[in-house]
């Protein structure tokens, strides 16, 4: 058995990162930049109008001000503004040339036809000046930036319309255990629904990588075998539930070593996930993770998930916040490193959520983090301040 932090190690230095594709931009949410992206254009590209208002000079502001043009975004003005005049533009309109302010529209007074009447005493000048953004050759977005919403539209903006992205890792799934039937089934006695392989689909889904779902297999060393075999020949990455306990019908380990898989680690010190494997192969990478939906689900967030951040080139590191806890955490055999569902109180403290253990994923579904108690701590104080990873 070795600890938590060693097979984190393990599993991260096992990470290669795939090679690069080019794709639609369209379709590049939570991918990862494979190069940097350059802007081909000054942004913004003229000096424009932040207000809809009354481009003028800041010296005329207390007269009144004749209208010369009306300038719409989209045009190019036609007349430059001189003593006591100025044009109606719109936001994001083109500023016409002797113009240095825009004095906003709710601000002004019409005086007589075609005349305005300034009634403050300042202004901003609000104007957006050309090139204040981006300058045309600049970096807008880095190698190895995870694609959000707000990346595709600077994506957009400087016509990056098929950037280079890391190409994503293929995740195969099996779930063993004969007692398992689908979701859609109703589970007769001694059955259990399916929950591990949707959970890690849907996982595999929010790292950016792409699942694929090879069914139950009976816990059958050749059935399981064969569809190893199936399953690494099509992926990089093979993720495997249930069967790797002691129990008599757990030989998973088995079956790996004869798909020529090396086996690396197949017991850490955590509480849930003690049954946590994996294991290597020239390009090939093998998790094997516990029948249990609450361990598989922490053992993927905690190692699963880093690793295929790693090979889409993603320098992935968790968010937590520090803050106290509500109630004092207890527990009798301190052997393990834990891991504790919790909720955030509106006290700004953390409660651990009601947890009967490893096969309790109903807990999960209240969780908004959870925290760690090292090997050794028996027990988490009132208030003591403890790290949250938020889930
Ligand atoms: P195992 O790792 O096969 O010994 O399974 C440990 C526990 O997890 C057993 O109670 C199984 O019934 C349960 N389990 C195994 N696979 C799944 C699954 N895919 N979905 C839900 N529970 C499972
Ligand atoms: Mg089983």
């Amino acid at each position: 058995m070795i600890l938590f932090e060693e097979a984190y190690d393990i599993v991260i230095n096992s990470a290669y990162t795939l090679g690069k594709e080019q794709i639609d931009f369209k379709n590049s949410l939570n991918r990862v930049l494979a190069k940097d992206v350059v802007s081909d254009i000054e942004i913004p590209p003229f000096t424009k109008s932040a207000m809809d208002g009354y481009a003028c000079r800041r010296k005329d502001i207390k007269k009144e001000l004749e209208i010369i043009e009306t300038i719409r975004a989209g045009k190019i003005p036609k007349k430059s503004i001189s003593k006591n005049q100025c044009s109606k533009i719109m936001t994001g309109a083109m500023l016409p040339q002797g113009a240095d302010c825009v004095l906003m529209v709710e601000h002004t007074k019409e005086t007589e036809d075609n005349k305005i009447c300034y009634t403050k005493s300042d202004t901003n000048d609000n104007i957006i000046y050309k090139n204040e953004d981006v300058k045309s050759g600049d970096i807008v977005l880095k190698k190895g930036t995870k694609i959000k919403p707000q990346h595709i539209a600077m994506l957009a903006t400087v016509g990056c319309i098929r950037p280079f992205v890391i190409r994503q890792p293929k995740v195969g799934i099996i779930s063993t255990g004969d007692e398992l039937v689908e979701p859609n089934k109703k589970p007769k006695l001694s059955q259990i629904r399916n929950s591990n392989a949707y959970q890690l689909i849907a996982q595999i889904q929010q790292v950016g990588a792409i699942p694929n779902y090879f069914g139950i297999t009976k816990d059958s060393k050749d059935i399981i075998y064969n569809t190893v075999l199936k399953a690494l020949h099509s992926n990089d990455v093979l993720i495997l539930t249930g069967g790797v306990s002691m129990g008599d019908f757990d030989f998973v380990l088995e079956i790996m070593e004869k798909a020529n898989i090396k086996i690396l680690f197949n017991k850490v010190a955590v509480k849930p996930g003690k049954p946590t494997s994996f294991g290597i192969a020239k390009n090939k990478t093998f998790f094997g993770l516990p029948g249990n939906p609450v361990s598989s689900f922490l053992q993927f967030e905690l190692l699963v998930k880093p690793f295929l951040y790693k090979m889409m080139g993603f320098d992935y590191s968790p968010f937590y916040v520090k803050l106290p806890m509500a109630v004092e955490y207890k527990r009798k055999n301190a052997a393990r490193k834990s891991f504790i569902p919790v909720t955030f109180t509106n006290e700004e403290t953390i409660m651990p959520v009601e947890y009967h253990g490893s096969a309790h994923i109903h807990s999960l579904s209240y969780a908004d983090g959870i925290i760690f108690i090292q090997i050794n701590k028996n027990i988490l104080k009132k208030g003591e301040i403890v790290n949250v990873r938020r889930i």
